[in-house]
């Protein structure tokens, strides 16, 4: 867009301005895609959302970020990447996207709080909020003995009693995963069935026959209890040979006891955050994951709304790590820079031969 167009896109409706890159999220990938386009002079604007700093401001140690031999803190690692794109000439607001208009360009972003900015291209960068149970103890303990990723923060409690919580694949893998370093793993589900493919049935029962995994079926954590100095101490839980004890809890069938663990793990589910996109004709899955290009060449961070890029865990529901976060935010930098050069040269191209008819 030339620099008339943008002061005209920036007096329309209200718009408090235009620019090339918006950037939603300061997650990994979203601080990654923003050192990445500040140095490509793209000039991001980086909206904040409602978790600055994304999901690794909820863990205190992280050991498998390369590069720091004797780990990190996680809002350490983040504060340190928000700095390195600001050094660049990245710009970090708050503000939370309400919705993306796509059926023009420039693309209209409109903000929570009203504001309305348009850009050339989006990198949707907003990542997965992991579900909780919202139990008494829980906003205490996060990242403090209550975590929501084993390969995360597993290797900090060896030969502890491991609590986890969930009945579909990702708590089968992570129970699973977590026998590596427990000295017994817990498997807390509310139901007497699992919901998940029977390879990781066949998985966990194999440990169970070992030993190193217990079942609690029919069984809900109702509390946690511990603090953030000495970790989790023990956990509430209730029972109910029916199954959905806490839907029962005045009946007299239901038992309520307490529980000693040295760590719970939650492994029900991630909740990607596209609200925002709902408006836009991107193609998502059935749980709201955004579905990119992929393959091996260039451009596979591009969904099909042209000028709209998606990387990190918004879009990977296997990974989500911080590493493979961090590359998914340097390849949508990398795609969109070359989607914005071609838009300047299709500009450029619209415009030489009229200046070449003046000149005749
Ligand atoms: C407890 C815990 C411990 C972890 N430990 C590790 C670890 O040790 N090592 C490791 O590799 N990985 C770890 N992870 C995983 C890692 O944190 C994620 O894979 C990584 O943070 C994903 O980065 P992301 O940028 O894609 O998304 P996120 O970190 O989820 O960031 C998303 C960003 O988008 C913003 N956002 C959301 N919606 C909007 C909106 N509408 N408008 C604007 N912004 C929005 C949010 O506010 C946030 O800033 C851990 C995760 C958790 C939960």
């Amino acid at each position: 867009m030339t620099e008339d167009a943008s002061a005209d896109a920036a007096t329309d409706g209200g718009v408090v301005e235009h620019r090339k890159l918006i950037v939603a999220g300061t997650g990994i990938s979203g601080l990654t895609a923003a050192i990445y386009a500040a140095r490509s002079n793209n000039e991001p604007l980086v909206f904040e959302g409602t978790e600055p700093g994304g999901q690794l401001t909820l863990t205190t140690e992280v050991d498998n970020y390369p590069g720091f031999p004797e780990g990190i803190s996680g809002p350490e690692l983040v504060n340190n990447m928000k700095e390195q794109a600001k050094r660049f000439g990245a710009e970090v607001k708050n503000g939370v996207l309400k919705s993306v208009d796509d059926s023009s360009r420039p693309f209209r972003v409109e903000l929570t709080n009203g504001d309305v900015y348009t850009a050339d291209a989006v990198i949707a960068a907003s990542g997965a909020s992991a579900r909780t149970l919202g139990i008494p103890g829980e906003d205490d303990l996060m990242g403090y003995g209550l975590s929501t990723c084993a390969t995360c923060d597993g290797a900090f409690f060896r030969d502890e009693k491991i609590v986890v919580v969930g009945g579909g694949d990702a708590a089968m893998e992570e129970a699973n995963f977590l026998t590596k370093f427990a000295s017994t793993v817990y498997l807390v589900h509310r139901r007497e069935e699992f919901r998940a493919e029977d390879y990781w049935i066949d998985r966990v029962h194999e440990k169970v026959e070992s030993g190193d995994i217990e079942l609690m079926l029919n069984t809900e954590v109702t509390e946690l209890h511990g603090t953030p100095e000495d970790g989790v101490d023990h956990v509430t839980m209730v029972r109910h040979p029916e199954g959905h004890p806490t839907d029962k809890l005045d009946d007299p069938e239901t038992e309520e006891f307490e529980f000693d663990a040295g760590a719970v793990f939650y492994a029900i589910g991630h909740t990607p955050n596209t609200e925002y996109l709902e408006g836009t004709s991107v193609q998502m899955d059935d749980e709201g994951y955004l579905k990119t290009k992929g393959g091996f060449d260039g451009g596979q961070t591009a969904t099909d709304v042209e000028g709209l890029f998606g990387a990190g865990d918004v879009v990977d529901y296997h990974y989500q790590q911080a590493i493979t976060a961090g590359g998914m935010g340097c390849k949508a930098a990398i795609d969109a820079d070359d989607y914005l050069e071609s838009l300047e040269r299709a500009e450029t191209e619209q415009t030489e031969p009229a200046a070449a008819e003046s000149d005749d």
